[in-house]
Order: C-alpha cells, then sequence, then structure tokens
C-alpha cells in the first residue's frame, strides 16, 4: 500500500511514522519547511485535565492520547535518536478570586468521577510546590500526571523515526486537489500541476485542511484559531511545574526558557504578534509569577491551532471520496494527541478496529448534520 500525507506537522509525520513502521509505503507532502506552523508554535502540554473543560468524549480521548503517548515515548525517543524532553513536572491550576476556586472545585469533582488523577491544594502547599508563584493564589489543582515535552524536538523526533522506516518527506510541495477516478481516490495533484498516485490519502494539513480541492461535499470548516507566546530567558529548573489559571500558562523549557501563553482569537491566517495579545500574556503571566516582571524577554510568535466547527478533531474516512482519511482539527491538544492519532490512522489503514470509538470525531459529521457547532466566544 502507498499512503499520501497532506502535512508535515506533528500530525502528519506521527502517521508517517506509524504507516511506515507498518510497512506502508510512506510520502509526505509539506507545502513549505517540515513542523514550523502550530507544531512548531506550542507550548508542549501532554496535558488532558489540563485541556477539557468538561466530562465526554473529548476528555477520554485526551486521556487515551496520554496514554498512547506514554506508550510510545521511550520506542519513538530510540528510533529516532531524538530526545523530546519529556518532562515529568506536572500541571498546578491556581485560582485567584472565589468564582475561580468555585470553577477548579467543580472541574476537581467531575475529573476525579471521570478518571482524572488531580490533588486539590491550599495556597501553602501550591507555594511549596511552586516558590515562584504568585502569593495571591486562593487555590489550585495539581495535576500531577499531566506532563509536557519540547514539541519541536518531539515533531523532529517523529520526522526522524519516519525516516528511519523508509518514508519520503517532501518539502516544499503544496497539495492543490486529490485525484479521483469512479471507485475514489487515486492520488493527489501537486501546485505544481504534477501528480502522485497512491492508494490511500491522508488530510493532514492542519488549519488549511479545508482549502484541499475535491472534498467540497465534506462540508468541513477548518479555521486558525491564533495564539501568541512570549518567550524569556531564565535559570533551568526555576518555576518547576506548569502554571495554569483562568487567564494564561506558564511553562518552563529544559534549557531555561520559560514560554508564556496564551490567547485563542480569529484573525484569520494573519500570524503576528499584536500588543493586546502581548498584553494579555503578560498580564496573565506576571499575576502566576510576579518576578516575570524583570526576567529577561527574548522573542514572542504566533501560531494557528487549527480547529473545526465543533472544535473536535476530525478523524476517519471522508463521507463522499473512497481512500481519503482526515486527521485534523485537533485545535489546541495536537501535542497531546500526537500519538494517539498515529496509531488510529495506522488501525485505519490496516483495517484494524481502532482502540476507541471514532464515532464523535467522524468527518461525516458536518455532511449528515450531526455536529453541534461551538463559536470560539462561547467555548471559552
Ligand atoms: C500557541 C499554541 C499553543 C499550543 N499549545 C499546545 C499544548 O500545550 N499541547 C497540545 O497538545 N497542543 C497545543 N497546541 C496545539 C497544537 O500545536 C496543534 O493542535 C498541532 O500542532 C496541530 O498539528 P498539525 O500537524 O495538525 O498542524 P500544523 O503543525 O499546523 O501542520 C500542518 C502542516 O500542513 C502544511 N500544509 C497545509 N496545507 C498544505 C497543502 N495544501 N499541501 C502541503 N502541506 C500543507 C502546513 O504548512 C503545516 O506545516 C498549541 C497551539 C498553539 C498555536
Amino acid at each position: 500500500m502507498k499512503a499520501l500525507i497532506i502535512g508535515g506537522g506533528i500530525i502528519g509525520s506521527s502517521i508517517a511514522w506509524r504507516l511506515a513502521s507498518d510497512g506502508v509505503e510512506v510520502v509526505v507532502f509539506e507545502r513549505a519547511r517540515l513542523g514550523q506552523e502550530a507544531s512548531w508554535a506550542a507550548v508542549g502540554l501532554i496535558g488532558p485535565q489540563a485541556e477539557a473543560h468538561e466530562p465526554g468524549v473529548f476528555f477520554d480521548l485526551a486521556l487515551a492520547g496520554k496514554r498512547s503517548f506514554d506508550e510510545i515515548v521511550e520506542r519513538l525517543t530510540r528510533e529516532s535518536g531524538i530526545d523530546p524532553e519529556y518532562d515529568h513536572e506536572g500541571v498546578l491550576y491556581v485560582a485567584f478570586n472565589d468564582a475561580e476556586k468555585a470553577d477548579l472545585q467543580e472541574r476537581a469533582k467531575w475529573q476525579r468521577a471521570a478518571g482524572g488523577n488531580l490533588e486539590e491544594l491550599t495556597p501553602r502547599e501550591a507555594l511549596k510546590l511552586a516558590p515562584m508563584l504568585s502569593e495571591k493564589v486562593i487555590g489550585a489543582l495539581h495535576m500531577p500526571t499531566n506532563w509536557r515535552v519540547e514539541n519541536r524536538k518531539l515533531t523532529q523526533a517523529y520526522i526522524n523515526a519516519a525516516l528511519v522506516k523508509g518514508a519520503t518527506f517532501r518539502e516544499g510541495a503544496r497539495i492543490d486537489s486529490i485525484v479521483t477516478n469512479a471507485r475514489g481516490a487515486t492520488g493527489v495533484r501537486l501546485g505544481d500541476g504534477s501528480t502522485e498516485s497512491g492508494d490511500l490519502v491522508i488530510n493532514a494539513a492542519g488549519s488549511w485542511a479545508g482549502e484541499i480541492r475535491g472534498l467540497e461535499d465534506d462540508r468541513i470548516r477548518f479555521y486558525p484559531v491564533r495564539g501568541q507566546i512570549l518567550c524569556f530567558d531564565a535559570r533551568p529548573g526555576l518555576v518547576g511545574p506548569s502554571l495554569l489559571s483562568a487567564g494564561g500558562i506558564i511553562v518552563q523549557r529544559r534549557d531555561g526558557r520559560i514560554l508564556a501563553g496564551s490567547v485563542f482569537e480569529e484573525a484569520g491566517f494573519n500570524k503576528s504578534v499584536t500588543l493586546d495579545g502581548m498584553q494579555r500574556v503578560s498580564q496573565a503571566a506576571r499575576a502566576l509569577v510576579p518576578t516575570l516582571k524583570s526576567i529577561t524577554f527574548r522573542e514572542a510568535w504566533a501560531g494557528f491551532r487549527p480547529a473545526s466547527a465543533d472544535l473536535l478533531p476530525v478523524l476517519g474516512p471522508s463521507p463522499t471520496v473512497s481512500n481519503v482519511l482526515y486527521a485534523a482539527g485537533h485545535f489546541r491538544s495536537g501535542i497531546l494527541l500526537s500519538a494517539i492519532t498515529g496509531e488510529i490512522i495506522a488501525d485505519l489503514a490496516a483495517g484494524r478496529k481502532p482502540s476507541i470509538d471514532l464515532a464523535p470525531f467522524s468527518p461525516a459529521r458536518f455532511r449528515d448534520g450531526t455536529a453541534r457547532p461551538v463559536k470560539l466566544a462561547d467555548w471559552k
């Protein structure tokens, strides 16, 4: 079998590794350079409890995503020769006022019931765990198994491991459309007019997944949700656990860089860093770690979270074109969900039953009207 993957971000690369490991011939098409979009911009939480707002299908997928990641990370490190810096520092989710504290208590309740691992901490206990934390915190939830990676290294690890298994990556290769015959997809057409034939096409084009021509009848809208990150240079080990509040997040890398994020904005494909974004991020970051105000600023960037109309991932077969699978719409959780997405797509390609029920994530939901669109403003 020959599989053609559109998009060389973390999702396309993870799929390439799993398919190539199964002996599938794989070609990944990346219109620009590999791994330079959302997968580069992220902060890298592998944090199902930090990312889910309610119990249900997404939380279950996120938990399964963490388990899948834990299962592959050693093998991936070995096969790729790249350490993705999987730090076993948990997440400390803090409250600054009564409403936020009530929200954390509610979160603790449903997460415990749904299988999450957490501890409710007093401010004193939270400060013991993270001495840089603001003394204005009035309550905290510790999620000790919500860890983090260096997502740029992780993306490169999937790419390297896929290369070792024989996958081909083509940079500067934009896919324009799916080539079909009466039975379904037979390949892809590139922007320069050339074609490549294959038995299976996988749309892993992130925020651009809706732009591939030939899939219009699937009626799936993908759009970019901009995030902005401020990055500081600090002493390694300064912050400890990743710090999360209703307003933002702080994550430290092994080399000392502190990443502060983020905002959720609909700004089209405009990847600018803005004064408003920087102001909101710095306000939330200073509230979490007041001493950040005098730590050396290094750089800022923005990236696009790939969203679908109901803000859930889109995983599985196209309802209108046979031999096309979607692996897109991972929104704010594509790093966390990278391993399980590779696993699911490899299972579907091989005719194996995936380990989770894919019905809630089926691409067909937009065409058959069962998707429940969610506005970004209502989600936050
Ligand atoms: C600020 C920020 C913070 C985040 N933090 C986290 C986090 O802590 N944890 C987490 O799990 N997730 C996080 N995310 C989300 C995560 O980054 C994304 O969900 C994930 O990277 C999506 O991966 P992807 O491969 O689908 O998309 P991308 O990385 O965007 O890759 C898609 C690729 O497809 C290519 N492409 C597009 N169109 C075509 C075409 N026609 N032909 C060929 N190639 C094409 C693009 O050039 C791109 O390289 C964050 C995102 C942002 C922006």
